[in-house]
């Protein structure tokens, strides 16, 4: 369980400060792992945990990349820092993935013990307040939005949002990097160094991922 020994030996245990980055991941990118990072170091938090959607509910009439892809590039992306994790909760869950229901998943398996903060870049907070069950998201987690290129967070400077979520905003550098965006170049064989990692770039081309012939 994330933070587990890193907290035994204090006499008063510490509540565990826990991000959660929910994304397709198809596939992973810099984008991803830098607002990761960022929500790590300014939030103080103790783990990420990165969360491939299964069935993503807005992504329904899209194609996705079977979820156990999503899921290894995810785990090549991140194994290299010890403050990241890769849970399967949704994938392995069956049926339409709704966030709602993840966060109350982890709210039960760490009761009171951990402060959940779910992660998401600034158009997915744009989407996530519209949700109807925000409402019920507020007394689960803290929102951490990561600005983006070409998303304007001013809105969420006034508190508090009608669902009565909380959301901290948070700066990062600018990255105009999408996995759409990625999708594309690989289809048309464009570059894609630089824009993910290395080792995820191989896992695509060995599995013939996003080669734009189906
Ligand atoms: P797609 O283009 O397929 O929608 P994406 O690049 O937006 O992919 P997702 O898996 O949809 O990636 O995003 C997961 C989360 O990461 C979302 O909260 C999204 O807002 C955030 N995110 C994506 N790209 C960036 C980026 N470049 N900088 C900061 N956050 C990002
Ligand atoms: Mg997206």
């Amino acid at each position: 369980m994330p933070g587990d020994g890193k907290w035994t030996d204090t006499r008063v245990r510490k509540r565990l400060r826990l991000g959660i980055m929910g994304g397709t991941f198809d596939p992973i990118h810099y984008g991803h792992l830098v607002a990761a990072e960022e929500a790590l170091v300014q939030f103080n938090l103790d783990k990420v945990l990165f969360m491939p959607t299964g069935t993503p509910a807005r992504k329904t009439d899209q194609r996705v990349t079977p979820a156990e892809h999503r899921y290894l590039m995810t785990v090549i992306a991140t194994a290299s820092n010890p403050d990241f994790e890769v849970s399967r909760l949704e994938i392995d869950r069956p049926g339409v993935t709704y966030t709602v229901d993840t966060m109350t998943e982890l709210r039960t398996r760490y009761g009171d013990s951990a402060d959940l903060f779910f992660i998401t870049g600034a158009d997915a907070v744009l989407e996530i307040l519209t949700w109807k069950d925000s409402a019920r998201l507020a007394d689960l987690c803290t929102l951490i939005a990561a600005t983006r290129p070409g998303y304007d967070l001013s809105p969420f400077m006034e508190r508090p949002v009608p669902s009565g979520l909380r959301v901290e905003t948070m700066e990062v550098p600018a990255l105009a990097i999408s996995s759409t965006d990625i999708r594309a170049r690989m289809a048309s064989r464009r570059p894609v160094r630089y824009l993910l990692p290395e080792a995820v770039a191989a896992y695509v081309s060995k599995n013939r991922l996003y080669r734009g012939d189906g």
